[in-house]
């Protein structure tokens, strides 16, 4: 893997691909192996069917921040989404954090909870700040402005003492391998019919029935369901040599486009910059481009000044029109159902929002409006559709 995490532990042999299943998950990142652990969990016939290898997307080229909220801070998201729903965003992830550190116990997935620093780094953003340390006290959420620990440029910092820090490779790789025999690697999805009494998965050579299917395909949902309006959006980050300690706690600056921390070995990560290239970085190509990665370079510069640049990557997210996921029943749909579209957050809000689509699945639950993938009416639009 190209990413620093290295390689996920290795799976045991999935057992043969049955003609049926109850559900059947496509997409092995962190929705796909949240999604098969929550429904083998209540034992239901689940699999997951994974194109590449476990982590192969996203999941496995992240920089592991666990935040509270979206990429806006807090006064942003009150003005894009109002005030409650804000707030239950902020709740929500909150939640999956918890979610993720119980998944997380027993794995040595590196997670830690050292809290994180939204910086400022100019008056606009600082007086914003300001403004979401004040909705965050009112609202019961936890956040508070800091002089401490600023980094250099910085013109204010809010303190969120509730985010944490993973192994997104550790994590979904022993979440997989605790699934044994119901995860299959390798195996491409090329089309899911919705007919009415249940879906058909098709592969290149066989199918599986499944009274359900969930996508877990963020960025590649379009692909197979043309009407989820989620598109792919490129991401890069570098890595370096371990250095002595020199960052704290993680950082997210300058509105949410650069971010960085350190691991407790000592490497340093640091990633974004995508709107220093708006144009460019959008589409599946994950080669690293020397734009935006000399702007990394710059910004470790800052950091860690001589440290060695040891790796270098991109990754694909998957982005909605509003910032929000999509979670449950395709509309239109009977029987297949997405989780995607996290806008680059998936690892703060991928286990909680698997979680509300299988008790959407199982126990017939309502999915909070915000989140429900219905709330864009696009209609169905299967690449091949069964009457
Ligand atoms: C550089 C970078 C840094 C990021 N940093 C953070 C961060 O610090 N914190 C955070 O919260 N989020 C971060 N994100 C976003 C986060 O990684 C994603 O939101 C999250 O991993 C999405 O998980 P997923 O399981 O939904 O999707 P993915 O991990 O992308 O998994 C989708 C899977 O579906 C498979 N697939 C697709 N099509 C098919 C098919 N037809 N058949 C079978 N399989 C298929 C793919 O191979 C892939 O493995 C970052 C993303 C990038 C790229």
């Amino acid at each position: 893997m190209s990413a620093v995490w290295g390689q996920r532990r290795s799976l045991s042999p999935p057992q043969p691909l049955p003609a049926r299943a109850e559900v059947v998950i496509v997409g092995g990142g962190i929705t796909g192996v949240a999604v098969l652990g929550a429904l083998r969990s209540r034992d239901v016939d689940a699999i997951l069917l994974e194109r590449d290898e476990v982590a192969a997307g996203a999941s496995g080229r992240n920089a592991g921040f666990l935040l509270a909220g979206v990429a806006e801070n807090y006064a942003r998201a009150v003005a894009r989404y109002g005030r409650s729903t804000a707030a239950e965003v902020w709740r929500f992830t909150l939640e999956n954090h918890a979610l993720v550190a119980a998944l997380a116990t027993g794995l040595d997935a590196g997670h830690h909870v050292r809290g994180s620093l939204t910086v400022a780094l100019d008056a606009a953003e600082s007086a914003s700040l300001e403004e979401a340390a004040t909705l965050l006290r009112e609202d019961g959420l936890p956040g508070v402005i800091t002089a401490a620990d600023q980094p250099p440029g910085a013109m204010a910092a809010l303190h969120n003492p509730a985010d944490g820090e993973i192994d997104p490779v550790r994590l979904v790789g022993g979440l997989a391998a605790a699934l044994a025999g119901r995860v299959h690697e390798n195996r491409r999805v090329v089309a899911v019919d919705d007919g009415a009494e249940g879906a058909v998965v098709h592969l290149d050579r066989s199918s599986i029935e499944a009274a359900a299917v969930v996508l877990a395909t963020n960025a590649w949902t379009a692909e197979l369901l043309a009407s989820v309006p989620i598109t792919a959006v490129r991401a890069q980050m570098l890595a370096t040599a371990p250095v002595p300690p020199c960052i704290p706690r993680p950082v997210y600056a300058e509105w949410g486009h650069r971010y960085w921390r350190q691991r407790d070995d000592g490497i340093v990560l640091v990633g974004g910059f995508r709107h220093r290239a708006l144009g460019d970085e959008v589409g599946f190509d994950v080669t690293p481009t020397p734009v935006v990665q000399a702007h990394l370079d710059e910004q470790l510069a800052t950091l860690a000044g001589g440290a060695r640049v040891t790796h270098r990557w991109a990754g694909t997210m998957g982005f909605s029109p509003d910032g929000l996921a999509l979670v449950g029943l395709v509309d239109g749909a009977r029987h297949v159902h997405v989780c995607a579209g996290y806008t680059g957050h998936g690892m703060g809000f991928a286990v909680n929002a698997a979680a509300v689509l299988v008790r959407q699945i199982l126990d017939s639950n309502p999915v909070p409006a915000w989140l429900d993938a219905q709330r864009f009416g696009s209609g169905l639009n299967l690449t091949t559709t069964t009457p």
